[in-house]
């Protein structure tokens, strides 16, 4: 007998909590098989229904192709400078994505054009905002290796106020590839550099990590958001994090700082959740966002329906505090 038999067993047991003394389970197993249908596959009536289907054309499937920058609805003024927020955690799983998504709809219920740049390559932004990843023909790796404008990849109003330059998979070797290339940290730079100025604010969804990816976003920000997982480990990793923000704004970046802290995934009921409030407002001021996004099953929901928490649950505990913060961004300017 090998480990998964036991295995095997030990599930079939904990997930069947009818076996007992009932009647039903008695019955002989061989009087129910005798019973069964035939389950073997009959090749004739197989062959008979694809020649059928062979024959018959399929529905032509129209095929929305993506709206291009070109497409984009006309934009309302925007007042004043463009604000280069990135947010970034070298830890995965602490709401970047979640932050980035929501944040750019509050944002853009409120008025604001915003424009959502996709930096990690699993892509959870563009998923998680209804983008059909198929029909991505470049992304923001051909923005940073491939010298194609940001313009050509922008895909406009995938919410309202919201255009996404969007990440695929390809992403994936941007960080081995950007190593030989030339001013390679601020390729991002450049490509942002060029729609400020039609934005009011420009997120950045960092990926997890501190390679040259992040760095490119470390460069190309104003504003640094940081936002942190109430739970045990919670500033783990925060300090290796400033430390690359003092790097990058000593020789690339001199006015990068911190924007904000976020404290997500806040549970009321558990007094860790209430202990890391404390601890980070302890160590961060100020700098703290008022309301900490809670824990809500509506916002690991919602990517899966491709709509920000704005839309989704419009009225639930996660729209209400990414509206909040929307608020404080706007009035922290
Ligand atoms: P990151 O981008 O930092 O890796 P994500 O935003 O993808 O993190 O979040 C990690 C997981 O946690 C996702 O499954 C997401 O749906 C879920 N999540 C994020 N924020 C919340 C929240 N406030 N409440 C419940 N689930 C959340
Ligand atoms: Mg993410």
């Amino acid at each position: 007998m090998g480990f998964f038999d036991g295995l095997k067993r030990e599930n079939k047991q904990s997930h069947a909590p009818e076996a007992g003394p009932s009647p039903l389970n008695q019955e002989p197993e061989v009087t129910q098989r005798e019973e069964q249908p035939s389950i073997e596959p009959n090749i004739d009536e197989i062959e008979v229904t694809i020649r059928e289907r062979e024959s018959t054309p399929f529905e032509a499937v129209p095929v929305q192709p993506l709206k291009s920058y070109k497409d984009k609805a006309p934009v309302r003024h925007v007042i004043g400078h463009t604000k280069v927020i990135a947010i970034i955690n070298q830890k995965g799983g602490v709401g970047k994505s979640t932050t980035a998504i929501n944040l750019a709809a509050a944002l853009g219920e409120m008025g604001k054009q915003v424009l959502l740049v996709d930096l990690d390559h699993q892509g959870n932004c563009s998923s998680g905002l209804g983008v059909e990843k198929s029909l991505i023909q470049r992304c923001i790796y051909d923005v940073l290796l491939n010298d194609v404008p940001i313009e050509d990849v922008i895909i406009p109003d995938i919410a309202e106020g919201v255009d996404i330059a969007p990440a695929t998979i390809n992403l994936a070797g941007a960080e081995v590839e950007l190593v030989a290339e030339m001013a390679r940290e601020n390729r991002l730079k450049d490509a942002v550099g060029s729609m400020r100025g039609r934005y009011d604010f420009i997120l950045i969804d960092c990926p997890p990590s501190l390679g040259l990816l992040t760095v490119n976003a470390l460069v190309a920000a104003d504003k640094l958001l940081i936002p942190i997982q109430c739970e045990f480990y919670a500033l783990e990793g925060v300090t290796k994090l400033l430390e690359s923000m003092k790097r990058v704004k000593s020789r690339l970046n001199p006015t990068l700082d911190i924007y904000g802290i976020l404290l997500t995934m806040y549970d009321s009921r558990t007094t860790l959740s209430k202990q890391v409030v404390d601890e980070v407002r302890e160590y961060f001021g100020r700098l703290v966002f008022s309301t900490p996004i809670p824990r809500t099953v509506k916002l690991s929901e919602a990517p899966s329906f491709g709509q920000p928490i704005t839309q989704y649950d419009p009225k639930g505990r996660g729209s209400l505090a990414y509206i909040e913060i929307a608020k404080e961004v706007i009035s922290r300017g």
